[in-house]
């Protein structure tokens, strides 16, 4: 990845709806000058303090990263973070017209497209980048994630396995690069268990579900569309495993810097991935010599 922090050229928009709550939004990135980092802020609610892009503003994992606070918050913030980890790009303010971020087609290449639209940037300040020193593993209910020190970037490897709610079992692994990042995650979309749907919808939740922007597994291995339960066409064969991939990346951003670990990850998703982005974001902010640019070794 670029050894400079970058942002954009200039301001982009978009208009789309959220997944969850099916409303309308438009979304804006403005670029930011070194070291202001990622920042939401909601343009619905005047006066509302800016949310950072960061695990200390976490407020809700379930099934999708919601950060804020009492004043305001942002909904499923995780793909747009992916796309922003692999771009590598450090400071944007986001402005959002409503709580929930756009689906897009429920894959990160929207916010690629925006990204790329608004043109990214070198501002010739050193990255910010976090070299683990030691092993760290959190684990919950048959899930983990283990982080091992590896100087020489980001590797991702990811097994999915649901135990009995489905056969469908896949692997996945890459070193992160940009061109890695757009040809092998980015596209990769958003899914749930056929079982669970159902779950969700009494929950009022999944109302910008269509066709095409998420699929489902059912309990034989199958990918289904949502709405007519007809044969997904996927994308990849293993779309469900690189889409856990493109989630964890987009969690782990969360820590505000560029990582530079070996991560595995079984079973794992958001509330685990947050976990693991809190101990990383404890072990940085905990050692002093964290400057602009400096390499911190645990
Ligand atoms: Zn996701």
């Amino acid at each position: 990845m670029s050894q400079w922090q970058r942002t954009i050229k200039r301001e982009v928009e978009y208009h789309g709806t959220g997944l969850f709550r099916g409303r309308e939004v438009t979304l804006r990135l403005k670029p930011q000058p070194p070291g202001s980092g990622i920042r939401f802020q909601r343009l619905d609610l005047e006066g509302t303090p800016p949310i950072p892009a960061l695990v200390t503003s976490l407020k809700d994992n379930r099934r999708r990263i919601t950060l804020g606070g009492a004043e305001a918050e942002v909904e499923g913030v995780e793909h747009f973070m992916a796309a922003a980890a692999g771009l590598g790009v450090d400071n944007l303010l986001v402005e959002l017209t409503d709580s929930e971020m756009p689906a897009g087609d429920g894959s990160s290449r929207v916010f690629v497209e925006l990204l790329r639209e608004g043109e990214v940037v070198e501002q010739l300040v050193p990255k910010k980048s976090f070299s683990l020193k030691q092993p760290l593993a959190v684990e919950e209910e048959g899930a983990s994630l283990v982080a091992l020190p590896y100087g020489d970037g980001l590797v991702l490897s990811f097994r999915l396995d649901f135990g009995k709610m489905s056969s469908l079992r896949q692997s996945f692994g890459l070193f992160v690069t940009e061109e890695g990042f757009i040809k092998e995650l980015s596209v990769a979309r958003t899914f749930c268990l056929a079982s669970q749907i159902e779950e969700f919808q009494r929950l009022g939740l999944g109302r910008g579900v269509t066709e095409e922007n998420s699929f489902l597994v059912e309990e034989g291995g199958r990918a289904i569309t949502p709405v007519q339960r007809r044969p997904a066409h996927l994308r990849y064969a293993d779309e469900p495993v690189r889409h856990k991939v493109l989630d964890l990346l987009g969690d782990l951003y969360l820590i505000g810097t560029e990582l530079r670990a070996k991560v595995f990850g079984v079973k794992s998703g958001h509330s685990l991935n947050v976990r693991m982005a809190q101990r990383l974001y404890s072990l940085i902010n905990q050692e002093p010599s964290l400057r602009e640019g400096q390499e911190v070794r645990v």
